[in-house]
């Protein structure tokens, strides 16, 4: 309907222009009249080629401009060849055509021409034209360039760049363009070759907050968030964009914090807010935890027009910060309040029942999902395979994964693989996980070995997981967790051979065991963070003695520390000694000190929390009658009145 209507319009137009030819007399008009009105008639052309949305009304006009002696006119033919480039018609056949009945062409309809042929990604014509246009002695312009570049960014094609960036230089007078700087910036930037983009940007004498936004998104993406915030702070004028870059840049960089504090400092500059910084910031608070910084943030959301009930980016991303917060019930309440929900909104939902083993409520939102008409997708079945993994649901697990293709048609991809191995490995099937490993129609990924070494961590399977491991240090010969475990497997099996040998690779690769690190939310939301024996907190001293005292309060009701959980030829007090230094526990002691009886207390950790750890947690809910939460790196523990809600399954 759009199209027919704009077609009348464009014909309406068209009809208007032949009374405009046909009035007056055609006898004799003077000449600046004659120039005055072809003047007119070429900014009336080129206003009707700009609506133009269909082949056919662009042949009608190009008519008309063959009827009105234009068709060497270079400026609206220019114009002609950019719009049968938007509605993709080939260059090489209506286009072409056009382009060689013209007799001198301008750099611009030069230009028009490689840029048409480098956006329907034909590099080797488009340099061909700008080879025929140097050859004609046509001079190009800043377009010209920025097209090459677009087009060499767009096939990564850094040799070909390189060499259009020595034709600026050669011809010369394009060191000031910002338009050509700030695309030659974009091929780098695309290609990964950061260093030359600084430098093309330091050279430019004129920059835009393109040019700066491009860099800081690049040097973020790339991880150099050092890099990035120098350059944001040398930025005169800040827009929304680069703001956004830095929260986003910091939190895709696993840097939640400085995210946080970035989008602070954006609100108190009276910055505005969108659906992209509120994603950035959610998924920063989402890392980190923290239900203050949640609420906070929602509120802003709200503020801005950006509120779950109206916008459903915003509120699946909510649901899954306040999962992450430990707080699934906020998370339901926002899902409940959106007025429009989608896979996204019920596939996060469901994660977050998983992670914090609501099994049940996952199952029967998955069920509720299947009674509208949104279908599930990847992710909803890495939700509910997850589910029934953490709460031992084996069967149901077995069905599903045996549906997803025949009735969903979604294929398993190597994460439900992962999924279904972690789920038959932790009940303990480690033998049948093996072969289901065996038959994957694709080559097992990091996350299918990861998920059955670590069951044969918990059931203490030292041959399989040394099959598992052998494959991971092929995948992941970096990866200095997966040397630990198996170190730690073979430890809990006595055979220390093994260990030492382990740890003698270890020291060679010259791997730095990733430190495990706690954090907890204090009561104005401030983040008190705990490394393993760490002793930089201000109330360290205090903190241990409460920890002494604690551990003290629960001998005297039969807790014994599980010294299997640290699992290094050490005599047992030593032992001992570095059980009592996870950061876990200094947090809960820290928890325990600065929060009134009756408080839940709220523990982040960035890796799996140890046997021991859990034993301390559970009979700590249990004497102190606090309801005490730990978010490891997999799930959420609810530990209360002894008990975990992860029935001691993980
Ligand atoms: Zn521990
Ligand atoms: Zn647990």
């Amino acid at each position: 309907m759009i199209g027919f209507s704009r077609n009348l319009s464009t014909v309406s137009k068209l009809s208007h222009l032949q009374n405009l030819q046909t009035r007056g007399s055609p006898n004799f008009i003077p000449f600046p009249q004659l120039q005055h009105q072809r003047k007119l008639l070429e900014w009336r052309l080129m206003s009707i080629l700009h609506d133009c949305t269909l082949f056919s009304q662009i042949k009608q006009v190009h008519a008309h401009i063959i009827r009105n002696g234009l068709s060497q006119c270079s400026y609206v033919l220019t114009k002609l060849i950019r719009m049968l480039t938007k509605v993709d018609v080939p260059m090489g056949s209506y286009p072409l055509l056009v382009f060689g009945q013209v007799n001198y062409p301008n750099p611009f309809l030069w230009t028009a021409m490689i840029r048409g042929y480098a956006l329907q990604g034909l590099l080797s014509e488009s340099t061909n034209f700008y080879t025929r246009m140097r050859r004609d002695g046509v001079g190009p312009v800043s377009f010209t360039f920025s097209a090459l570049f677009k087009a060499c960014g767009a096939a990564l094609n850094m040799d070909l760049g390189k060499q259009v960036h020595a034709q600026t230089i050669l011809i010369g007078g394009f060191a000031s363009d910002l338009y050509v700087g700030n695309s030659m910036i974009d091929l780098y930037v695309k290609c990964g070759f950061l260093g030359c983009a600084r430098k093309v940007f330091d050279e430019m004498s004129e920059r835009d907050v393109v040019s700066w936004t491009e860099l800081i998104v690049a040097y973020a993406k790339y991880g150099d968030m050092e890099s990035a915030s120098g350059l944001f702070d040398d930025l005169p004028l800040k827009d929304m964009v680069a703001w956004t870059a830095m929260v986003t840049g910091y939190a895709q960089n696993g840097r939640p914090k400085e995210a946080l504090e970035y989008f602070q400092k954006m609100q108190d500059v009276g910055m505005e807010t969108d659906e992209v910084t509120l994603a950035g910031v959610i998924s920063a608070c989402a890392q980190l935890g923290a239900v203050k910084h949640a609420n906070w943030i929602r509120d802003i959301a709200e503020r801005s027009g950006f509120g779950p009930s109206g916008n459903v980016v915003v509120g699946s991303a909510l649901i899954d910060m306040y999962s992450k917060c430990g707080s699934p019930d906020e998370a339901y309440k926002v899902f409940e309040v959106m007025k429009e929900r989608n896979v996204f909104s019920y596939s996060s939902m469901i994660l977050g029942y998983a992670m914090h083993g609501r099994a049940h409520s996952a199952l029967q939102l998955f069920h509720d999902m299947l009674k509208t008409e949104i279908r599930p997708n990847k992710v909803t079945f890495i939700g509910i395979l997850s589910a029934c993994s953490h709460a031992g649901l084996v069967e149901q697990g077995r069905q599903l994964f045996a549906k997803m293709e025949k009735f969903f048609g979604v294929a398993p991809s190597p994460d439900h693989y992962a999924c279904m191995v972690d789920l038959l490995g932790r009940a303990g099937c480690l033998e049948e996980a093996l072969d289901l490993v065996k038959t994957m129609p694709m080559e097992p990924n990091g996350g299918v070995w990861g998920a059955l070494l670590g069951a044969c961590r918990i059931h203490g399977n030292p041959d399989i997981a040394q099959i598992a491991a052998n494959e991971l240090f092929k995948l992941e010969p970096n990866g200095i967790g997966n040397y630990i475990l198996l170190s730690n497997i073979y430890a809990s099996a006595g055979r220390w051979e093994e260990v030492s040998k382990l740890r003698k690779v270890i020291r060679e690769k010259g791997f730095k065991k990733n430190p495990g690190c706690s954090w907890f939310e204090g009561k104005n939301g401030e983040i008190h963070d705990f490394f393993a024996g760490d002793t930089t907190h201000p109330r360290s001293s205090e903190i241990r003695q409460a920890l002494k005292q604690l551990i003290e309060r629960l001998r005297s009701h039969g807790y014994k520390p599980n010294l299997g959980s640290a699992p290094y030829d050490l005599t047992d007090d030593e032992k001992e000694r570095i059980l009592m230094s996870h950061s876990e526990k200094l947090a809960l002691a820290y928890g325990l000190l600065c929060t009134e009886a009756g408080d839940t207390i709220k523990i982040m950790k960035n890796i799996r929390i140890c046997e021991d750890c859990h034993n301390v947690m559970c009979a700590a809910s249990e004497i102190t009658g606090r309801e005490i939460i730990v978010r490891d790196n997999m799930r959420f523990h609810h530990f209360h009145n002894g008990t975990c809600s992860c029935g001691n399954f993980w």
